[in-house]
């Protein structure tokens, strides 16, 4: 044995060699993970999941495939969480199991990883490490540093590894606000630092990309709120992702300033306002916070509600309160909606059924389109250019996007930096850097694994529970063709079935089910029955309960809505 440094068969030693493997990220939006890999060290950064495309029935969230992680599995020395994002942490409770080792982030992102791993009832024991900006801590035999970027959510992370083949730097997601509300910048001199130290690769944010220009500080919106908050007459309702802190926090100040009681609706929006306030991210002044259940007790024009559901989620609470199902908050034509967040592409349709659904309720809708109410939290081209420019990488990697993004990013860093090369990837290309250059050198398995029912977050493995349910209880599709403007059911529905086995003294029920549905449809709302996406979640629940309490059955429920 020559031990190290290692040698080839001629002989000559080895330079050491590291590898990148994207397993999600690039070539998509959202599922962001990615594997470095240098000697007998892996480190895996982020682990997050993707809403799915509304073509995937019954899919609730899509995680990427990892099973490549297993040829890794006894290197990989621990994970780094750039920031609290669901697309950077949401699958976080599939992976905790493929490896052992610490979990890196900071404070705020490791709050709602707790609560992520406790709601799916696993105890992540003492491997939830708590980092700060400009830490370093040894990962193996690598150095993880990490670095402050500004985005839409506070205590965000960029991470430089440190590996025995030169330095790899991953962003995480980033704009430069130069004026953050917490007043926490942007690490630029450690980014300028560690460029004229010699940095081999550069992984970056390429969400933006095609956007020129500066995207703009979390304070941007102010003016178009404050035009808000001085003219609404009654209730202002913000729909925004809970986790957009800097938004809420902006909002409880705007409603202090204007003598309105905020109230947060949603379960999401009440857990990280907790959350952030008890780490203290969130500052709400004293007396002003009421509960959702007192809304109706105070005048409409004192009120502000910060709701979940800006993405037409149909069991979140904007929904809700836009077809007049939600227990305490209800909509009158005095009230402001404001849709303050990016509708996720995909998400277009749902949105503008709530949007619709507002609009009959009287209130007046406001959205991006009509006042700046929502920045973006990503960097557009200037500050791209202008990250590459302090790092001056010797590759450079664009992530974070699809491939026109990542494309139109690698050009940016030509122009920029014209002695780097720019290596293309998708996901399951694993990326090698040594002395002799960087390349696409292999392929490992990548792909996408769809979940369902996550959000109930009642089950540990929900891939588990549905081969489950599959294997055990078999799959029904209910078709059910549906007249879109009178929302009544146009032919007797239609229950196809997989697997399903059924005592014959269950054998009626399967006879029964057609005008079970369209007796649960006829009872549902007007509203709801001329919504595709609520009445799908209807008729789910519907005969989700029907097989259990009449079969005890537990099968797999994917309800098709066809409009006509
Ligand atoms: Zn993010
Ligand atoms: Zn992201």
């Amino acid at each position: 044995m020559w031990g190290f440094p290692l040698r080839d068969t001629e002989g000559d030693p080895l330079a050491p060699s590291v590898d990148v493997i994207p397993l999600g990220g690039l070539g998509e939006f959202g599922m962001n993970m990615l594997l470095v890999a240098c000697g007998d060290t892996a480190v895996l950064i982020d682990a997050g999941v993707m809403f799915p495309e509304p073509e995937l029935f019954g899919v609730d969230l899509v995680i990427p495939d990892v099973t490549a992680l297993e040829g890794y599995r006894d290197r990989i020395k621990g994970l780094v969480l750039t920031h609290g994002h669901e697309d950077h942490i949401g699958a976080i409770s599939h992976m905790i199991g493929r490896f052992d080792g610490p979990i890196f982030g900071s404070p705020f992102t490791l709050a709602l990883v707790a609560h992520k791993l406790e709601e799916h009832g696993i105890d992540p024991g003492d491997r939830l490490t708590a980092v700060k900006p400009r830490d370093v801590v040894e990962v193996g035999s690598m150095r993880v540093e990490f670095l402050r970027v500004t985005h839409s959510i506070p205590d965000c992370l960029a991470v430089a590894l440190h590996t025995a083949a030169g330095i790899i730097v991953h962003t995480g997601d980033f704009k430069i606000d130069q004026t953050p509300l917490d007043g926490q910048t942007f690490d630029l001199h450690r980014f300028g630092e560690l460029g004229s130290q010699g940095v081999l690769a550069l992984l970056s944010d390429s969400t933006n990309a095609d956007r020129d220009g500066f995207t703009g500080s979390e304070r941007t919106v102010i003016d178009g709120f404050e035009e808000v908050f001085s003219s609404a007459p009654g209730r202002i309702v913000v729909a925004t992702f809970s986790s957009s802190v800097y938004r809420l926090q902006l909002l409880v100040d705007m409603a202090e300033q204007f003598e309105r009681r905020v109230a947060f609706v949603g379960r999401g929006m009440q857990h990280i306002s907790q959350v952030a306030e008890r780490l203290g991210y969130l500052r709400i002044p004293p007396g002003i916070q009421i509960r959702d259940s007192d809304v109706r007790d105070y005048p409409a024009e004192d009120v502000l509600c910060l709701c979940t559901g800006s993405q037409g989620e149909p069991m979140a609470a904007l929904p809700r309160i836009a077809i007049d199902d939600h227990r305490h908050v209800k909509l009158s034509p005095d009230d402001v909606v404001v849709f303050s967040a990016r509708v996720i592409p995909g998400n277009e349709k749902s949105v503008a059924r709530v949007m619709n659904h507002i609009a009959k309720r009287g209130a007046q809708i406001i959205s991006d389109d009509q006042k700046r109410v929502h920045v973006s939290g990503h960097g557009s081209g200037e500050e791209l250019k202008l990250v590459i420019s302090l790092i001056k990488p010797k590759f450079f990697v664009p992530i974070h996007g699809e491939y026109r993004q990542l494309a139109r990013h690698a050009r940016m860093a030509t122009l920029v930096s014209p002695a780097t090369t720019v290596l293309m990837a998708e996901d399951g290309d694993v990326l090698r850097f040594d002395a002799t250059g960087g390349r696409v050198a292999d392929r490992v398995a990548a792909g996408r694994i769809l979940i369902d029912g996550s959000r109930t977050g009642e089950v540990a493995d929900e891939i588990l529970r549905d081969r489950r349910h599959l294997a055990g209880d078999g799959l029904v599709v209910p078709v059910v063709v549906m007249n879109g403007q009178t929302g009544e059911v146009v032919s007797p529905p239609e229950i196809i079935t997989r697997g399903l086995a059924i005592d014959p003294r269950h054998e009626g029920l399967l006879r029964d089910l057609p005008e079970l549905l369209v007796r649960a449809i006829a009872d549902a709302p007007h509203e709801e029955r001329t919504d595709p996406g609520l009445l799908k979640e209807r008729v789910r629940l519907e005969l989700q309960r029907v097989f259990r309490k009449r079969a005890g059955r537990r099968p797999l429920v994917l309800p098709v809505v066809m409009e006509v």
